[in-house]
């Protein structure tokens, strides 16, 4: 296994360099290190090197990394398909939830919230040719978008998606910018959204290029998954 400080190290680069190609802005492009099936001690040897964001797709493995790393003060995202039953641990858990895909689970994290800073939301969006089931249509989204954003201790920020992988640039781009595009119509809409969540170990570049905000890496700062 390589050092992983390291593999970090490499996975910052490609996104300082992806800026600098694509014109963004520096440092505009946030790391969410993608920590599932992950031992807490290597979540603390990321911490060690300034890492911030971590995203957990399971609730109980989560809560579990989560007492021993408490010190740190890391800032944790909720990223993986989220149960009814789960949603008061998640609100009361997770700075951010990435995955939000229906009304009823975006209303019990706002009752959930309450008394709490305002939980960051991101509807997850299934466009053309997703991998996963998840996600809401292109054709709800403006709607469950106006709804999410009613709902009190909830800040809606932005959308993300998890789009099959492409190994050509310009097709991977071309899921991206459908993202992109349906973000700027719900700004369109009044709606204040500032965050895209796309890109992950094999594809942030295309993702930086038409946007994202959020690259979500997981294989390229741990190694494989077993
Ligand atoms: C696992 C996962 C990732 C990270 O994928 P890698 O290819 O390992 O970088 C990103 N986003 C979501 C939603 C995931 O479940």
């Amino acid at each position: 296994m390589k050092n992983i400080a390291s593999e970090w190290g490499a996975v910052c680069q490609r996104m300082r360099q992806a800026e600098a190609l694509y014109n963004r802005e520096a440092g505009s492009v946030q790391l969410l290190a993608v920590s599932k099936t992950q031992s807490a001690d290597k979540l603390a040897s990321l911490a060690d090197l300034g890492q911030q964001h971590f995203g957990e797709n399971y609730l109980q493995e989560a809560l579990a990394k989560q007492r021993p790393l408490q010190a740190y003060g890391l800032t944790w995202h909720f990223i993986g398909p989220i149960q009814s039953n789960k949603t008061q641990a998640i609100a009361e858990h997770f700075d951010w939830v990435h995955s939000v895909d229906r009304l009823k689970v975006a209303q019990r994290l706002s009752q959930y919230r309450q008394g709490l800073p305002a939980l960051n939301v991101l509807l997850q969006v299934n466009i053309s040719q997703e991998s996963t089931k998840s996600g809401v249509s292109l054709a709800e989204l403006p709607q469950l978008a106006q709804q999410v954003a009613q709902l009190p201790n909830l800040r809606l920020r932005g959308l993300m998606a998890l789009p099959a992988p492409e190994a050509d640039l310009q097709l991977a781009r071309q899921a991206f910018a459908q993202l992109a595009q349906a973000q700027q119509q719900l700004r369109q809409q009044a709606l204040p959204l500032d965050q895209l969540s796309m890109g992950m170990s094999a594809d942030l570049e295309a993702a930086i290029a038409e946007g994202a905000t959020w690259v979500r890496v997981g294989s390229a700062l741990f190694g494989p998954r077993h």
